[in-house]
């Protein structure tokens, strides 16, 4: 990996995806800490406005809007610059292309794109060297740090923990007529749109099953999800002698993005109240998910065994699916229904290239859309 030059102090950071709800909140940090980071590139998708007052505010002269320079300013603009780390903060598949490349550059990458390895993780993870690969994910941080000393040979089971989402305890029959507005309000954090619909299908957890496979190569059958609505816990590992290491904080997700930008150290939070009060918390609660409600759950499980190309199909699908819900399009069932059938019509083929899972992700895309237009028909 490259090694921090000595006489440099700051790590070069860029932040791709800088004006999203991870990107912003990067950007607080980064701003907070400007002694220490110095962001060397900034991307966008669509605000034009925002990008340029974060270039302004923290004086960065390398931006990429990516409507306008296309995908590949994303590479160019995530390794010209000679970062430090590289953190993807993009949503979807958008974000694999570059994951990929950095990775295969040596550079670290700080990963909040949980899509780059449901969609690719067969094909980046063999050239992911140790620690070059910083989850930004929650639970993916959560476990990261639960596991710092320790070896995964001595793992019994990741335990992921999961809120429940907006929808926690509902029945299939409840679901069938929930609006946008209340499938996007997450009970216990603030995100963007596709993540917080994921959220409430409990696909967000499926992917991170997917996700927690490829970063930690822990089998799928030794990758729990439990539960527990107050999302305190935000992960736990348990090892072979049968004690259990949990990661608490709060519900704030400028802890993992500031772990991932100050590892190996540890900062003073940039920001407060960043400390958990655990008298005024009082209980925890955990539970077994309900995977018959929310299907995707178990339909990310199996694609993930299933491996090859369907994590790809999976995430694609979902993608489409989600938009069309949010637009109003198909009904909040009909995401799982789409999944599913994507998954069924796909013949599996090993990921042996990126082009070949980018064409598999193609393909899904149009099958999706076909698929959202005759729901719409019939109504
Ligand atoms: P968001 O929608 O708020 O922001 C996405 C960013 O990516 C924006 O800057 C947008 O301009 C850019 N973008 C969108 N489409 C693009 C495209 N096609 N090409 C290039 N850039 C594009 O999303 P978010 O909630 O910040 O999530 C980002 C990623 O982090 C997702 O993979 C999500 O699953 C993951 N994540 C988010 C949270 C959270 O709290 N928001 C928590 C854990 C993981
Ligand atoms: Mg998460």
């Amino acid at each position: 990996m490259k090694k921090q030059k000595e006489h440099q102090e700051k790590k070069r950071v860029v932040i791709l995806g800088s004006t999203g709800s991870i990107g912003r909140q990067a950007v607080e940090i980064c701003a907070h800490y400007q002694d220490r980071l110095e962001v060397v590139g900034l991307s966008a998708h669509s605000n034009a406005e925002l990008l340029a007052s974060q270039a302004a505010f923290l004086n960065v002269k390398n931006t990429a809007l990516t409507t306008k320079d296309g995908p590949q300013a994303l590479v160019e603009l995530a390794l010209s610059h000679e970062p430090d780390i590289v953190l993807n903060a993009l949503v979807g598949a958008a974000g694999v292309q570059v994951s990929y490349e950095v990775i295969k550059t040596q550079t670290t990458l700080a990963l909040a794109n949980k899509e780059s390895l449901v969609v690719a993780g067969e094909l980046i993870m063999p050239y992911v060297e140790s620690n070059q690969l910083l989850p930004v994910d929650s639970e993916h941080a959560a476990l990261f740090q639960c596991l710092v000393g320790e070896d995964v040979k001595e793992v019994a089971n990741l335990w992921i923990t999961a809120s429940g989402g907006p929808f926690r305890a509902r029945k299939r029959q409840d679901l069938t007529k929930v609006t946008q507005a209340q499938a996007l309000a997450h009970p216990n954090w603030s995100m963007g749109a596709k993540i917080s619909i994921d959220s409430a299908t409990l696909m967000n957890k499926g992917l991170e099953i997917i996700e927690a496979h490829h970063i930690f190569a822990i089998p799928y059958s030794n990758i729990k999800v439990v539960q527990h609505p107050q999302s305190c816990i935000h992960s736990l590992v348990e090892f072979v002698d049968g004690s259990f290491m949990a990661h608490l904080g709060v519900t704030d997700m400028r802890i993992p993005i500031q772990y991932a930008l100050s590892y190996p150290k540890r900062w003073p939070a940039a920001f407060s109240p960043a400390s958990l009060d655990l008298c005024e918390l009082g209980s925890l609660d955990f539970h077994a998910p309900d995977s018959e409600t929310f299907g995707c759950l178990r339909l990310a499980r199996e694609a993930g065994e299933a491996g090859g190309t369907l994590p790809c199909v999976l995430n694609a699908a979902n993608e489409v699916a989600v938009d069309a819900f949010l637009d109003g399009r198909i009904g909040f069932l009909d995401i799982e229904r789409i999944v599913e059938s994507c998954l069924t019509s796909h013949s599996r083929q090993d990921a042996s290239s990126l082009e070949l899972i980018l064409e598999a992700d193609a393909e899904t895309r149009l099958k999706a859309d076909e698929l959202c237009a005759k729901l719409k028909k019939g109504g």
